[in-house]
This record gives C-alpha cells, sequence and structure tokens, in this order.
C-alpha cells in the first residue's frame, strides 16, 4: 500500500510543486519566488522539513515563473553534503539551448536562465547531476508502485517551437512544457506544466492505458495547466478523465493576469470536482447573509469569478465546497483511487 503527497505551494502567479515520495524521496517540479521574498518557498518548506537529498529537479519549460529561484535551489542541495540526483527537462538539444538563450540573451530574466544552465551544465558534466530529457514518452522514475512518467513535450510541438523561432514568428515556449503523469497503484495524477496540447496528451494517455492494461484511466488529481487559463481548460480532460466526488483540481494562481479564466472554473466546478487555487487575496469563508457584492468591492474575489462562480444561484453554505482559497495545497495521493486536501496551510497572500 503506498501513498504520497504533493504540495502545491502558493508563490504567487507561478508553480513550485514539491512531491514527498515514500522512504524520504523527494521531487520538485518548478520553481518561483516574488521579487520581495528573500528565498525561494519551496526552499524555505525543504529546510523546514531538514531534507538533504533531492531525487530530482525539474524544469517543466524556461518562463520566469517557473524557473525563477531554482538556481538557488540547486546551490543549496550540491552543498555541504547535500544532493541531487536528476535534473530533468523538456529534452531540447544542446544547441537549441543555446540559441534560445541567445535569443533572450537582452533580457535580464534569461540571464538567470543562462546561469541555472551553465549550472547544470557543469554538474552533468562531472557527473554530479544527472541530466534527464523528460520528453513524451520518456519514463522518468519508479518507486515500487509510484510511476512518474513524460507525456509531453511531444515531437510534433518541439518541432512547432524550433520552427517559429527560425522564421522569427511569435515563439510560445508553452509548447515545450513538461507534463508529468504519476501512477501510484490504481491513482492516476497530472501535473499539467502550461500546456496547451491536451488532446494529444490525452490521446496518448489512452493508448498507454491500452498497451498497459490499465483498468482506470481517470485523473484523481489534475495539477490545471497554464495557471487555469483558457488552454487549461479541456473539455476533454474534464469529461472523460475525472471522477465525480473524487477527483481535486488545484490551480497556481488567483486573480492576477485575469487567471484562472471564468470558463475553465466554471468547466471544473460543473463536474463536481474539487477545485483549488493557490493564490486568491484575503479569502474568507462567507456567512449567512453576507453580499457578495461588497467581496468584489474589497477586492477579495474577482468580478470575472464570481460570475463563473454563480454564486447567486449556489446557497451561502456551500460556497466553501466550490470556492478556491488562497495558501498552500497539500494534497495526499492513495494507491487506490483516493486523493484528500490535507492542510490548508494560508500564508500572506502575494500580490
Ligand atoms: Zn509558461
Amino acid at each position: 500500500m503506498s501513498s504520497f503527497c504533493i504540495h502545491v505551494l502558493n508563490v504567487g502567479h507561478g508553480d513550485s510543486i514539491i512531491l514527498e515520495l515514500p522512504d524520504n524521496n523527494w521531487g520538485l517540479v518548478d520553481c518561483f519566488k516574488t521579487n520581495t521574498e528573500i528565498e525561494p518557498p519551496a526552499l524555505t518548506f525543504l529546510k523546514a522539513r531538514n531534507v538533504r537529498k533531492l531525487k530530482f529537479v525539474c524544469l517543466t519549460h524556461p518562463h520566469k515563473d517557473h524557473f525563477h529561484g531554482m538556481l538557488e535551489i540547486l546551490k543549496h542541495f550540491t552543498s555541504d553534503g547535500r544532493q541531487i540526483e536528476e535534473f530533468w527537462d523538456f529534452g531540447p538539444t544542446i544547441d537549441l539551448i543555446r540559441v534560445f538563450l541567445d535569443r533572450c540573451g537582452s533580457e535580464k530574466e534569461f540571464s538567470e536562465l543562462q546561469d541555472l544552465y551553465e549550472f547544470i551544465t557543469q554538474r552533468v558534466l562531472s557527473k554530479k547531476i544527472e541530466w534527464v530529457e523528460a520528453k513524451a514518452r520518456v519514463k522518468c522514475l519508479e518507486l515500487s508502485d509510484i510511476k512518474i512518467s513524460s507525456f509531453a513535450p511531444l515531437g510534433g510541438d518541439t518541432m512547432r517551437y524550433i520552427r517559429s523561432w527560425a522564421r522569427d514568428t511569435t515563439i510560445d515556449e508553452n509548447l515545450l512544457s513538461v507534463v508529468l503523469v504519476i501512477t501510484c497503484g490504481e491513482t492516476n495524477i497530472v501535473l499539467g506544466g502550461d500546456t496547451k496540447s491536451w488532446e494529444d496528451i490525452l490521446k496518448l494517455w489512452r493508448k498507454e492505458c491500452e498497451i498497459t492494461n490499465r483498468k482506470k484511466s481517470a485523473f484523481h488529481f489534475v495539477k490545471v495547466s497554464h495557471h487555469g487559463s483558457r488552454h487549461g481548460n479541456h473539455k476533454g480532460l474534464w469529461d472523460l478523465f475525472t471522477v465525480k466526488d473524487q477527483s481535486v483540481a488545484v490551480i497556481s494562481t488567483g486573480c492576477r493576469y485575469e487567471s484562472p479564466h471564468p470558463e475553465t472554473v466554471k468547466s471544473i466546478i460543473s463536474r463536481d470536482v474539487k477545485l483549488y487555487s493557490t493564490n486568491f487575496r484575503d479569502f474568507r469563508k462567507p456567512v449567512s447573509g453576507d453580499h457578495m457584492d461588497e467581496y468584489v468591492q474589497k477586492g477579495l474575489i474577482s468580478q470575472s469569478l464570481l460570475d463563473a462562480l454563480e454564486v447567486s444561484t449556489h446557497p451561502v453554505e456551500d460556497f466553501e465546497i466550490i470556492a478556491p482559497y488562497h495558501g498552500d495545497c497539500s494534497i495526499t495521493i492513495e494507491d487506490n483511487c483516493r486523493c484528500s486536501v490535507l492542510t490548508e496551510t494560508c500564508r500572506t497572500p502575494i500580490s
């Protein structure tokens, strides 16, 4: 009987997901910190638990809200006898990284990415860290009955990215985003990164379930992709893959860049999937007699989200079930299709 925990940290608008696997095995998927924070919340989290070894660090794609602060974590865990076993990324060739960095060289945030890759390259060449190209179809990790595999980026998307860069058209790094599927016994989890390619990913997943004779293809936990934007909303994902009343979805933002998108929120909650969002401002449970309009005026909830929730059609006592809250979300995953939200640690919301 296996179980493990996923901690989706509130880092404002960005991703920082910690996997707490059995036998003191830890993994980090993406990292972000705001400029006002001294260290990345993920580092604070891991230090508080006295973690000395990371099984892996995964960078889903080269966007700042997924890598800012990651270098600090890499440096911490490669000093004083601490250790990182593997670095997973979207699997570009070294040439692609070089070109990518050249293209972005003038932009400040990319000098951090350049430093990060410099650091990784040195460690990989001296065999201190193993580099895993976590593109689609790569089996990344197996720990008893917990398996982590990549379902994106697919070859076509990487090619589209390279072509758009060669033609100097609009370039979208989200095409490169790693999507990890974790299975724990009968339970299926998907961490969507910032992908927009759900159609192809789900096709691949169905095929995989067929080949491996997997009884259930439903996802019990979904890290909604792209911070709940329109792209994170795929009808097939919600229609076919989530299990009513048993599934949990987490969006890693709130009230910023107009995300999550009301349509995404609506799609999720209409399937009776429990939805959490990490960064809503000063959200508190409404009490009987509260007028939601006042919440909007005080900036406690955005008008667009309020519209999406259609609060007027829900009695106030139902609000807790449908309302996202702000804070770190820790979810316990069990091998029998159960996942439950463990703790709801509210931290100061990040604007
Ligand atoms: Zn992105």
